[in-house]
């Protein structure tokens, strides 16, 4: 059993979200399909807590456009937060981008260097990816807006994986000596997810993106931009005040709104 392999301790995740603990409802099955369908399938009623769950084994744990996310029992960190916003929030755009610069100020406060956002949800290390983030909105007309948050974050990469479509991965080991306990990290996450949405929620993605902008993986680079609609090439300007992709390109700038395409760089 390795050391993260251990039953989950609840109590250990109120004690290091201290007086924040209140706030949070969290569930820790052993197992489930994915996070983020149990909170879409099965949303608690609102009671006014950020609703989590996390799990040891996702048996079909998504990422963007059906694509997958992998994970290893006792090796990754995966969960889902509800998150429910006044009406007139402005969700959802800028969201994703929100929970990686989450993500970003907590590994950089255990001491990993290098952490860079990719557009719009990936957290990567010096290029490599170290966490995935997926936003899904959950339907609802006239109620107030809430969006299932899901995060992936590798604690351990088991020797041998090969993750398909992937320039680099890392893990916390690698990054760190040794990965954290993930009720710490959970905990460290959640807090910081509490705090930027927050702020995002007041003030909208204009108040974070100096932040974002000087973590952005591909900061004046050039990058391809391939979705449905096709492939857009130019350079990376970075996020703009919504949180909309702002690229370069030979016909001026460009702004791209819809985070269901890839970006990467240009080979
Ligand atoms: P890309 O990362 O290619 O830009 P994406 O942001 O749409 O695409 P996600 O939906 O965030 O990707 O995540 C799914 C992809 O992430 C998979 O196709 C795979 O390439 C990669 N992946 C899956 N599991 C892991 C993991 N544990 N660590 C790092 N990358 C992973």
């Amino acid at each position: 059993m390795s050391p993260t392999d251990t039953p989950p301790d609840l109590s250990a995740v109120a004690a290091a979200l201290g007086s924040l603990a209140p706030e949070f409802e969290v569930r820790w099955p052993d197992s489930c399909e994915s996070t983020n369908t149990e909170l879409m399938q099965r949303t608690p009623a609102d009671d006014g807590r950020v609703h989590v769950v996390v799990t040891s084994k996702q048996t079909a744990g998504r990422g963007r456009r059906g694509r997958e996310w992998l994970s290893w029992p006792g090796s990754s960190l995966t969960f889902s937060a509800l998150w429910r916003f006044v009406p007139g929030a402005p969700v959802p755009a800028g969201l994703s981008l929100v929970a990686g610069l989450a993500l970003a100020l907590t590994f950089e406060k255990l001491g990993v260097e290098g952490v860079q956002l990719k557009w719009p949800n990936d957290v990567l290390v010096h290029g490599h990816k170290l966490a995935g983030i997926l936003v899904e909105l959950l339907p609802g007309r006239g109620r107030t807006p809430a969006a299932v948050i899901g995060i992936g974050i590798n604690l351990e990469i088991p020797h041998g994986v090969h993750i398909p479509d992937q320039p680099g991965v890392t893990d916390l080991k690698r990054e760190l000596g040794s990965a954290p306990g993930r009720e710490a990290l959970l905990a460290a996450v959640l807090t910081d997810l509490h705090t930027l949405l927050n702020t995002y929620a007041a003030a909208g993605f204009g108040a974070l993106r100096g932040a974002w902008q000087q973590r952005n993986a591909f900061a004046g680079l050039p990058v391809q931009i391939s979705g449905e609609g096709g492939t857009v090439s130019g350079n990376c300007i970075g996020a703009d005040e919504d949180g909309a992709l702002l690229i370069r390109s030979d016909s001026g700038v460009i702004r791209i709104l819809s985070g269901e395409v890839s970006l990467r760089l240009h080979p």
